[in-house]
This record gives C-alpha cells, sequence and structure tokens, in this order.
C-alpha cells in the first residue's frame, strides 16, 4: 500500500484504503546512509551528505512509519502533513535517527545467564552471601537450580565456606556460587547430588574438590575443580532460559540495538528462540549461527535446511558458528611463529582443538554460512584455506558471505583473501582497545601492526562488520563506535589512539554496526537504510556520531529510542 502512496508522489493523498502513518518521528537529526558506501580509505562517497569545507550534516529530519515499514524519509512539514487522528508523533527534540544498531557477535544466552544469578559481590561474610541466596530461593520453585557469583575468594581465604550453612538453609534447590575472579565455587548438598560428585570423585590436574576427614566433599572447589562443576551444570529448564533470552534482549533493546547476530546458539538456545518467535516475544531480531561445536546439531540443520525466514521475520537460523583456535590473550591463538612471550608455543587450533571439517563443511554445501572463530595468523589462514577448499570443491557455497569471527591476527599475505573468497572479517572494535596492554607482548613490534589492522583489511577489499562479543566485553554502542574510531581506551589512552593508521571513519563505524551488519546476514534488502519500504528499525541516540566534538561527549551518550519493524521496544521518555 505504501508504494502507492510513494506512485502518488509521497502523499498525502493516498488511496482511501490507505491507513494514515502510525508514527511519525520529527525534528531530528537523520541519516539514513542511503548514499554509496565510503571508499576503501575511508573517503565518503560523492553523493554523501559531507563536504571538505564543512563536514557532515544529516540528509532528512523526519521518519514515517506505516506498519512494521517505512513510509517516507525527508523534511518536518511534509512528513507532519501524512499524520492521522490515531498518529503518534515523536518529536525526538534534534536527536540523532539511525538505522537500527546491530551487535553482530553477541552471546545473548549467556548474558541473561549471567543477568539472572544471585550477585554476591561486596557480601562480607557466609551468613550474609547464604541469607542473600535464601531470598532468591523463596522466589523459584523448588529443585530449581539457583547460581551465584562474586563472593571474594581472596577475601575469604582463611575462613572458605562449605555446604553445610548453605544446605540447612537452602535443602531444596540446587545451589552453587561461583567467587569473583572464578577461582572457587561453593555449593550445597543438593547440587552435589545433582552434579553427581560424591567421596570417589577425584580432583582434576591443577584443582581440588575439597574433602573433609571422612572423605566427603565439602562443597568447596578450588581452581580447575571449578570447570568441572561448570560442565556439569544442566542447561536452565525451557521457561527459565526464555526468560533470560527475553531479558538479555529487553536490555541490549534499552541499549540501543535492534538485532543481534547469536554467535553460537546451543540445542536449547535454538529451542527458545524457536518458541519465542511462535509467541511473538522476541523483542529484537535475532540472527542466530548454530553452536558448531555440537556436530549432531550442525548435522541435523545440515539435513533439514537453513531457517531463512520465520512468520514473524525475527528470527533467522542460517550459520553456523565454528571455531578454529583459542584466545590471544591466553596463548591459544594459533601463530605462525613462536609466541613472542613464549618460545616454542604457537597455540592450539584444528582437529585438536574441536573444529570438526566434516561437519562444517556439511552445513556450508547445504546452504548455512559459516563464521569461523579464528584469531592467530596460523587460525586465519587455516580458516581461509578451509572455506577455499569447500568452495571450490561446491561453488555455490561461494555466495554464503562466510564470515572470520575476530580476524585479529592476519598474515598480511592473506589480507587480500578475504575479498578475493568474498569472506567477511567479524571484528570487535573493544578488543582491540581493552588487549593493547599485552598484544605487543604476545606477538612482537613487528607483528603486531598486522592485528586488528581494520584499515589493512578494509584496503585489501574485505567487507568488515562490528560486534562487542558480549557478555566479554562492554556492548555500549557508544563504546564500540568510540573504539572503532579512536582506538583508545575510555580514558583517551594512548593519545592519538593505537596504531591509529588502522582507525575507522565515523561513517565506517556507524556501517559496521548497521548497514554491513545487515549485509553480514543478508538483510541489506530490508534494512541497514533509512528509506521507503524498508523494515522500521532505528535508533535514537542523544549525540550525533559524525560530528560529535570530542570522544569523551560520544561516550557519555545515551539511547532516547529504539524501534524494532515499527515497535517501540525501548522508550527513554518514559524511563526519564
Ligand atoms: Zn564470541
Amino acid at each position: 500500500m505504501w508504494f502507492r502512496c510513494i506512485l502518488l508522489s509521497f502523499a498525502i493523498a493516498c488511496g482511501a484504503d490507505t491507513a494514515p502513518p502510525a508514527v511519525i518521528l520529527h525534528n531530528g537529526r537523520v541519516y539514513t546512509l542511503a548514499w554509496d558506501e565510503p571508499g576503501r580509505d575511508g573517503a565518503p562517497a560523492a553523493n554523501a551528505p559531507w563536504s571538505r569545507a564543512n563536514g557532515w550534516h544529516p540528509d532528512a529530519r523526519a521518519v514515517v512509519i506505516q506498519g512494521d515499514s517505512i513510509l517516507w524519509v525527508g523534511d518536518d512539514s511534509t512528513a507532519l502533513a501524512m499524520r492521522g487522528p490515531r498518529t503518534e508523533v515523536i518529536d525526538v527534540d534534534g536527536a540523532v535517527v539511525l538505522p537500527g544498531f546491530v551487535d553482530a557477535h553477541t552471546h545473548v544466552a549467556e548474558l541473561g545467564q549471567a543477568m539472572d544469578r544471585v550477585n554476591l559481590t561486596g557480601v562480607p561474610d557466609e551468613s550474609t552471601a547464604v541469607a542473600r541466596v535464601a531470598e532468591r530461593a523463596a522466589q523459584v520453585p523448588p529443585g530449581e537450580w539457583i547460581l551465584g557469583y562474586g563472593w571474594d575468594e581472596g577475601a575469604w581465604a582463611n575462613r572458605y565456606p562449605d555446604r553445610r550453612r548453605l544446605s540447612q538453609r537452602i535443602p531444596d534447590h540446587p545451589v552453587v556460587l561461583r567467587s569473583l575472579h572464578g577461582f572457587a565455587s561453593w555449593a550445597n548438598d543438593r547440587a552435589l547430588a545433582a552434579l553427581g560428585i560424591t567421596d570417589t570423585t577425584a580432583s582434576p590436574s591443577g584443582g581440588e574438590i575439597r574433602k573433609d576427614a571422612r572423605g566427603a566433599p565439602t562443597g568447596l572447589f578450588l581452581n580447575r575443580a571449578v570447570q568441572l562443576v561448570d560442565d556439569r551444570l544442566p542447561p536452565p529448564p525451557p521457561p527459565q532460559r526464555d526468560s533470560q533470552v527475553v531479558r538479555a534482549l529487553m536490555t541490549l533493546a534499552a541499549g540501543g540495538f535492534t538485532a543481534v547476530h547469536e554467535a553460537g546458539a546451543a540445542r536449547d538456545v535454538v529451542a527458545s528462540l524457536r518458541r519465542l518467535e511462535a509467541a511473538g516475544r522476541l523483542p529484537l531480531r535475532v540472527y542466530a549461527m548454530l553452536n558448531g561445536r555440537d556436530t549432531t546439531l550442525v548435522r541435523e540443520w545440515a539435513r533439514r535446511g537453513p531457517l531463512r525466514e520465520t512468520p514473524s521475520g525475527m528470527l533467522v537460523i542460517r550459520a553456523v558458528k565454528a571455531y578454529y583456535d583459542g584466545a590471544l590473550g591466553s596463548r591459544g591463538a594459533q601463530l605462525l611463529e613462536d609466541y613472542s612471550d613464549r618460545a616454542g608455543h604457537r597455540g592450539v587450533a584444528g582437529g585438536a582443538y574441536g573444529f570438526d571439517r566434516e561437519a562444517v563443511a556439511a552445513a556450508m554445501v547445504a546452504g548455512f554460512q559459516v563464521g569461523i572463530h579464528a584469531i592467530g595468523d596460523a587460525g586465519n589462514r587455516a580458516t581461509l584455506d578451509f572455506i577455499d577448499s569447500v568452495t571450490r570443491a561446491t561453488p555455490a557455497a561461494r555466495a554464503l558471505r562466510h564470515r572470520v569471527e575476530h580476524a585479529q591476527v592476519v598474515d598480511p599475505a592473506d589480507h587480500p583473501r578475504f575479498a578475493a573468497l568474498g569472506v567477511i572479517a567479524s571484528v570487535q572494535p573493544p578488543h582491540a582497545v581493552e588487549d593493547m596492554a599485552w598484544a605487543g607482548e604476545r606477538l612482537g613490534p613487528g607483528r603486531v601492526t598486522t592485528a586488528y589492522a581494520w584499515r589493512t583489511l578494509r584496503a585489501a577489499g574485505a567487507p568488515l562488520v562490528f560486534s562487542s562479543d558480549l557478555p566479554g566485553s562492554d556492548w555500549n554502542l557508544f563504546y564500540g563506535l568510540h573504539s572503532a574510531i579512536t582506538r583508545q581506551d575510555r580514558s583517551g589512552m594512548p593519545d592519538g589512539g593505537w596504531y591509529p593508521e588502522q582507525h575507522m571513519t565515523p561513517e565506517e563505524a556507524v556501517r559496521g554496526y548497521t548497514a554491513w551488519a545487515a549485509w553480514a546476514s543478508f538483510d541489506e534488502g530490508h534494512a541497514g537504510r533509512l528509506a521507503p519500504g524498508r523494515r522500521a528499525d532505528l535508533t535514537v541516540l542523544s549525540v550525533d556520531p559524525f560530528t560529535v566534538a570530542s570522544s569523551q561527549d560520544l561516550l557519555a551518550g545515551t539511547i532516547r529510542l529504539t524501534m524494532v519493524d515499527g515497535r517501540i521496544v525501548h522508550d527513554a521518555r518514559h524511563s526519564r
């Protein structure tokens, strides 16, 4: 119906069968991103709202929304003339309106689970901690797991708690409480029974299952025994998983995001997302990558094929997340040469690290995009080799916009291969500023210049997409933009930025979280720009990333409004 209006010259004089717009946003600094892509050096396109003399300026002031789509974008008076009796007219008061922001590499289920834990940070002693857990237990059905975190294993080292008091006060729920730094865990009787930890369970090497004089576990786990507990924890039951996912997504909506790319959804998370989609409970779009570590799950989906659309349009499952190597900080990323700070060591990768070539290839052949975690230069090369070999054998799989997740250290010989193979470099701007303290030690002065090399990748023609990898990193979108634009930490260090030649322009940073993310999820026809017929997914920000005077001002930005599918999912006007 909207196109009829447009054919009738943007009008006010739409057919009688056409409903008036549902929402008009006006008095805004609207950047449509409907102009051409910037050059590989970051230079704005000739048709961009930019001039050398005056810099950037918005290219519209109002957005008119009808149903789930954008009806019209342009000036205030034309927009306001379209209002009907029931149109919600929102004066955004000079705020910045952009296409909806996307975090293209998230672990939303983990964020939801973390938000659900009992917070014990700053708790002074065992009885206070137990009382706090008992409070939660009173609100949770018996038998349901209660997880907590934050008691200080350092401060409590001379008086470690055990299962006795915790089991007395909370007899009907299994309870596991992780310590602040993750080197200790504390469990009650119900948890020990549910986890199958008994007198005969041996402590792992590098860890201790503490036992009493009779040889029974006390409920305290130290060092690597913490992992043993975590590995045995069951996923939350479906209703709890669902509420955790929704809660995490609502938090991200408040943070200005309209979509996420979930980087590795486990079987029960996939089930939760499908339930939530069917029930109309997904507040944000979720582009879910299947967890490639579960090869049974991957093979099942390879047989049934991708889920390219759902009735609500809110869930897509057409990608697989796989892991090729480890992380740089813990020296797990696979390098071509030794780590500069550990001779003889080059990381872990490939089959030895759980990369199942056959399962991933089967998914690609079945039409799935694959996002492969690769951090070291050897890991990146082997990942590109793998994608090359599969797409040579199955040329149709070439067009699936495969991704390297992280692409942190890339040998110069491999930079052009991203473009040649059509592979996206899915990078996390915050990682660069968080890793800069030690990345040079791991890599040495020469090799570090090939790391977090966004400009080099883009100059070589690689498609980029930006994300936070939450909850491991701060996912505040202003911090993400700031990291991409300045390559400085929050305090503005180092001066001028860390290897500043690799920084992105404000336009590139914004596109990396919007238009490029849409492309990475095959959504460029519907999202990524504000234009008639596009989905009404948009973010309203208090600061203008294109023209903001200082990075401190950018970091101080707030989200005014988030709209998904024409629905307002966050509105700061009501929370002021
Ligand atoms: Zn991740």
